[in-house]
């Protein structure tokens, strides 16, 4: 059999990358329509997810009761799946990604690559006070704590789940290794744990990993009271081979209340940095804010 060696490049990539243009679902389509985050109902032992400590990560602790997360919904409800926050206001979210499969972790032991942690793209959004979010898996926070201590210490960026080691939720998701039906609630409830001792802007907004998922996924996740958070701006940005694709991508899809989804891992994602000025200055030219997910899901 004849392989073409640049297709067979190509499968790798995909397979180490994990994200970009979702795969085919058998679930529920998506929700189309803006959503807007609603105040969750309190109610005894169904309530909405409260943070375990203080939400804030330095000053003191203000004794004023546990502060509901972002994205906290009541235990027990089939999670919402937001595509995107309201269309009729001028603000966005930028929204990165930080992958770590087995695989991944296994090139940086190897030393084939350098690292998955993308500190210049942190840098331009520190610099510039640009809020975001990130969706950061157990392993990449566990691999990279001073990283992770970095984004939670900036009280502009928030943090969200991505699963523990971006495995696919379901069985058709680029070739990821499969989470075991009976794994995927305990997969995400470790991921929380594994963020939470970080403190800073904790939320429970979830991500899937490649945004594969399906009914059965959704309902593993009824027990941990999330909000799902797929994305209407895919950027492309882990297959790219420079920054214009990255900022094409983007500025061709935004549009007021978009989610849109990029990466923080350096090594796969390479040029999401070099693109990240002219997506800000596009944005800026559009009338269009970037805030973080919380903001933007409250209207
Ligand atoms: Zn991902």
């Amino acid at each position: 059999m004849v392989v073409d060696r640049r297709a067979l490049a190509l499968m790798v990539v995909l397979v180490l990358a994990g994200c970009g243009e979702p795969a085919p679902r058998t679930g529920p389509a998506p929700v189309t329509s803006p959503i807007v985050e609603a105040a969750p109902v309190v109610s005894g032992g169904a309530g909405p997810v409260v943070s375990s400590g203080p939400v804030v990560s330095s000053g003191p602790v203000v004794s004023s009761g546990p502060a509901v997360l972002p994205g906290a919904a009541g235990t027990g409800v089939h999670p919402r799946v937001v595509r995107h926050g309201p269309r009729d206001g001028k603000r966005v979210a930028l929204t990165f990604d930080a992958d770590m499969t087995d695989a991944m972790a296994a090139r940086l032991r190897r030393g084939e690559v350098k690292s998955y942690a993308n500190l210049r793209l942190l840098g331009i959004l520190e610099k510039r006070r640009i809020p975001a979010t990130f969706f950061v898996t157990g392993q990449w926070a566990e691999e990279y704590p001073e990283v992770t201590r970095r984004i939670v210490g900036n009280p502009r960026f928030e943090v969200a789940n991505h699963s523990y080691e971006h495995a696919a939720f379901t069985g058709d998701c680029y070739d990821l290794p499969r989470v075991g039906p009976a794994d995927m609630t305990e997969d995400v409830a470790k991921t929380f744990r594994a963020l939470e001792p970080f403190g800073g802007r904790q939320t429970r907004y979830f991500r899937f990993p490649g945004l594969c998922h399906d009914r059965a996924a959704l309902q593993a996740l009824a027990p941990l009271g999330v909000t799902v958070v797929d994305g209407d701006v895919v950027s492309g940005d882990p297959f790219a081979r420079g920054p214009d694709p990255v900022v094409n991508a983007v500025l061709s899809q935004v549009k007021p209340g978009s989610v849109v989804i990029m990466h923080v891992t350096e090594a796969n994602a390479r040029y999401t940095d070099d693109a990240l000025p002219a997506i800000l200055a596009g944005l800026r030219r559009r009338g269009l804010e970037p805030v973080t997910l919380s903001e933007l899901l409250a209207g």
